[in-house]
């Protein structure tokens, strides 16, 4: 059977136009005759309600198009219920397509749509909340905050505040349990991964697998200023995990009692935590359409 596409599309996204990117995408879906009807959002939060809207209605692949957020929104509602959704990453991050090879050039896009096959991947859930990529606090958590909602994200002043609160940080004092095993102490950062990376190629979890069942748990702890640069090396070269200063877990559960710093993010943002949390994770609950090969 023919599939049918539902675009969700978020026109703030994207480094460029994106109304100027998707105009491109549906003159080359018209060319070849693929059937697809479209939506734009209006401010964050709209992109579920529409899709809540479509769950009642014929079976169209709902098809996200925008950043890491507006995939949040979208997958969030589809959570559990068989549909189908793809993904058009436009944002900056873009850790689960970046893992998954799903392309963002119009061409290969229009051979995903066509051609790509069926994946049923894991979803991490935090309290009440999902997460498909990665969460946890510390260092990461603690810039993200400082950039929410902040026009300040130019490359300039974001490298500028990394490094001078790079300085200052002294690490969060957490009280955790990671499928029971109890941890205590000081840590740089703590990354739950679902995904692999971060998004940017930045491989938090180099291990994450998508489909078993196994939450990645990356702990950083504090280290001396002369490993940064190492550390960095090992994060972008897929190697963090054999670290001297990082200890990983493949856990099914993760329960937060304490920390001494409230900043936690969720696939990259703010994120605000209930203390005490239950992170947890969801087998193979996301239909997501992948390239085929
Ligand atoms: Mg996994």
């Amino acid at each position: 059977m023919e599939r049918k596409y539902k675009f969700i599309v978020n026109p703030v996204a994207g480094p460029d136009d994106n109304v100027k990117y998707f105009k491109s995408l549906k003159a080359e879906l018209r060319d070849r005759g693929i059937p697809f009807s479209s939506k734009k959002t209006k401010r964050a939060g709209h992109a579920g309600k529409l899709v809540r809207k479509r769950l009642g209605k014929p079976k169209a692949v709902i098809v996200s198009v925008g950043g890491d957020g507006t995939f949040n929104e979208v997958a969030s509602v589809l959570v559990g219920t068989n549909r189908l959704m793809a993904h058009i990453p436009r944002g900056s991050g873009n850790g689960l397509a970046r893992m998954l090879k799903i392309p963002s050039q119009i061409r290969k896009i229009a051979d995903y749509l066509e051609s790509g096959v069926t994946k049923s991947i894991d979803v991490g859930q935090i309290n009440e909340d999902y997460f498909f990529c990665t969460c946890g606090f510390g260092f990461d958590a603690l810039i993200a905050h400082h950039f929410d909602g902040s026009e300040k994200r130019g490359l300039k002043g974001y490298v500028n505040y990394v490094c001078r609160s790079f300085f200052r940080f002294k690490g969060v004092d957490a009280k955790f349990a990671l499928d029971g095993e109890a941890f205590v102490g000081r840590y740089f950062a703590v990354t739950i991964a679902n995904a692999n990376q971060y998004g940017n190629n930045a491989f938090i979890a180099p291990l994450a697998d998508l489909e078993d069942g196994l939450l990645d748990v990356t702990m950083i702890k504090p280290f001396p200023l002369w490993y940064a640069p190492f550390l960095g090396i090992a994060l972008f070269g897929k190697f963090i995990h054999k670290s001297r200063y990082v200890e990983t877990r493949k856990v099914k559960e993760v329960d937060i009692e304490s920390l001494s710093l409230s900043y936690f993010h969720r696939d990259g943002d703010v994120y605000h935590l209930e203390l005490p949390a239950k992170i947890t994770v969801l087998p193979r609950v996301l239909n997501l359409l992948v390239p085929s090969c």
